[in-house]
């Protein structure tokens, strides 16, 4: 689950409650623009021990959270206590950006979530992405099992369809664990898929903007919807220690 601040405020004890098991944590600045900033990105983890949600904290590494390409930069926050951290395995494009994300980039940012016993949310935006995870993984740079996450319908990346689901679920290494992020208009389609075919979700303002026509998605009725989803198929909602266990985390 993706509790973003954007529109509203995001209640992370609330989503606990309906049943997020990860936060997926992106910042920005005064001027609302991304960052990857340490600082900021520990105002938000205080605040979450203050609150003292049992929740997975995820960071995001992601390229929106600054041009320059190091991960000194990118990955200035992996120090701090988190359980979690997104890692994009190749680049793409956003609608008015680039996903720039360098071989080297990818490799430092990986050893560094090695070095402080972080497991990678492997973000996929298209197949290459998944098929340089799996050789990252035989380099031994990436541990397995591996956790991805299937991002899909982001404008300029692989369009959100059952075919392209398919291709990309057939296309990972044995063993893996998955979530899927259907952007925008597809949200509702590839979280059922996914749900169908046994994968996990992922939800949250970073990805849906509307509810329905022009209705403003929060945290909240987004989580309530899969859930809604989830027990009309038969799938339960884990809490976050079963999470931990699905994920094979601590
Ligand atoms: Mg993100």
């Amino acid at each position: 689950m993706s509790p973003n601040v954007r529109g509203n405020r995001a209640n992370i004890q609330n989503c606990a409650n309906l049943g997020a098991s990860i936060a997926h944590i992106h910042v920005r600045d005064e001027n609302l623009k991304p960052t990857s900033d340490r600082s900021l990105f520990k105002a938000v983890l205080d605040r979450l021990d203050e609150t003292n949600v049992n929740i997975i904290r995820q960071v995001s590494t992601g390229a929106r959270g600054g041009s320059a390409s190091s991960a000194d930069w990118r990955g200035q926050m992996l120090d701090l206590n988190v359980e979690m951290a997104s890692l994009s395995t190749g680049s793409s494009n956003f609608p008015t950006s680039v996903n720039a994300n360098s071989p080297e980039l990818i490799h430092d940012l990986a050893q560094k979530m090695n070095d402080f016993g972080i497991k990678p949310e492997i973000e996929v935006f298209d197949g290459a992405m998944l098929h340089n995870a799996v050789y990252l993984k035989k380099k031994g740079i990436l541990k397995g099992p591996l956790h991805f996450n299937l991002v899909m319908n982001v404008p300029g990346s692989l369009p959100g369809t059952p075919k392209n689901l398919m291709y990309l679920v057939d296309n990972l290494p044995e063993g893996s664990t998955w979530t899927i992020s259907g952007i925008g208009r597809s949200q509702v389609q590839m979280v059922t898929m996914a749900i169908a075919m046994g994968g996990h979700v992922r939800t949250g303002l970073e990805d849906v903007i509307f509810y329905e026509g022009k209705t403003l998605a929060t945290n909240e009725s987004l989580i309530e919807r899969v859930v809604r989803i989830a027990k009309a198929t038969g799938r339960g909602i884990a809490t976050p220690d079963e999470a931990r266990d699905i994920l094979s985390i601590g």
